[in-house]
């Protein structure tokens, strides 16, 4: 025997009785088919029903070959049961999918877009269109007409029809089976073939709003979500926007605005910022250059060795050492302390000594490591301590190279 669907007879059943009519393991769990159920299995774009047989949690729910199939979070060993379903569960499928059926006809009325592909998703739902020319104004035009419907509170109907009665009626599109052919009616608007569950009138589905879109090859899906979602998505951006309005303590509408301010301000402090750092950089560099330690005179002249350790970020000590490598004959070490102890060692390019090899000694004498060019060279230490005992090794190659 089959089981017979309940959710076709009455898609606001909720509960009911039923007899046991076949058990299996379905991924381990057990599993019932009833005689009649209210459950509805997954098909059509619409997700599967949850609730309870004998208080015993319904996780999945599939149809095969006439039979419904119950799978269970426990054993289950009555033959009867007094099943329940999720209602806001189920009622939230039929309010998403009776929104698909009026959105899509409403995208044929005002835009001639077919929907090619429906998924009713955990958060949003979605129907992929094909075409892809439709832009803000056309999807606001079809959002208004497919709420006009709702609005007009058209009684949902549903019946399996004959190839005759079918043949007479204007179907969004043919149906893919020949046999049994149900044939859901949003009065007067929408005809199409499905065997999901429906509220009964276009009013119950409250809402539709749609959410994104997003071109995919040939296709344009949108995103939409009805009644109870949509409801939940408002409730959610009004939080979020008055979380913004009052931190910008302006009304809703100024909150662009603010941004708008908020960033100029933003680009003019930064601005201001970089030439501040330009000025510190180069009036450190001055008076670190000026305590640097004068080594005696190489082929190529003076040179000048400058040796530091600072509590600055790594991006700030680079921009040091390219200012103190403008100077001739300069011969800087330097080390930001920090989370990440930084060594960096540049020289000018009248300079021979080779920053890269003194650089990869000087880290492991520090426990780091580290190398580079012959006139710039970075390395980090494990500790702040490390970086006391590189420089130190560094100083005294360098001394050593020079005669000090
Ligand atoms: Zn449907």
């Amino acid at each position: 025997m089959n089981t017979e669907p309940l959710y076709y007879q009455d898609p606001y059943l909720r509960a009911f009785t039923a007899r046991v009519i076949g058990r299996r393991r379905h991924d381990g769990k057990e599993t019932v088919a009833l005689d009649r159920t209210a459950f509805y299995p997954t098909g059509g774009g619409q997700p599967h029903d949850t609730g309870t047989l004998n208080d015993v949690a319904v996780t999945d729910v599939f149809a095969e070959d006439g039979l419904v199939w119950h799978v269970l979070a426990g054993e289950l060993t009555a033959d009867t049961v007094t099943a329940a379903l999720d209602w806001s569960r189920r009622f939230d499928h039929m309010q998403q999918h009776t929104g698909q059926h009026i959105l899509s006809q409403a995208f044929i009325v005002e835009r001639n877009a077919e929907t090619v592909a429906f998924h009713l998703g955990a958060t949003a739902s979605t129907i992929d269109l094909n075409r892809t020319d439709l832009g803000p104004a056309d999807l606001a035009a079809v959002e208004a007409a497919a709420n006009r419907v709702l609005d007009e509170a058209r009684p949902v109907t549903a019946a399996f029809v004959t190839q005759e009665e079918l043949a007479r009626l204007p179907l969004r599109k043919p149906p893919k089976i020949t046999e049994a052919i149900r044939i859901v009616q949003v009065t007067g608007f929408d005809w199409s073939a499905c065997g999901g569950t429906h509220v009964a009138n276009s009013a119950q589905v409250g809402l539709i709003k749609i959410v994104g879109a997003e071109r995919r090859g040939p296709e344009l899906r949108i995103s939409f979500l009805c009644g109870g979602r949509a409801r939940a998505d408002y409730a959610r951006l009004q939080e979020l926007m008055s979380g913004l309005a009052a931190r910008f303590t302006c009304a809703q509408d100024e909150v662009p605005h603010a941004v708008e301010r908020l960033a100029r301000e933003n680009q003019t402090t930064r601005k201001a910022l970089e030439e501040l750092e330009a000025q510190w950089v180069e009036a450190t560099a001055a008076a670190w250059w000026a305590t640097g330690q004068q080594l005696p005179n190489a082929a190529s002249g003076p040179q000048r060795l400058v040796v530091q350790t600072a509590d600055i970020p790594p991006e700030r000590l680079k921009k040091l050492a390219q200012a103190l490598r403008e100077r001739p004959g300069t011969i800087a070490l330097l080390a930001a302390r920090g989370e990440r102890p930084q060594l960096i060692f540049a020289r000018g390019d009248d300079v021979a000594l080779n920053m890269g090899e003194l650089l990869r000694a000087a880290a492991v004498a520090g426990g780091g490591r580290g190398g580079g060019r012959p006139e710039w060279a970075q390395g980090g230490t494990p500790t702040n301590e490390g970086l006391a005992a590189a420089l130190t090794a560094a100083t005294a190659i360098v001394q050593r190279s020079t005669g000090v």
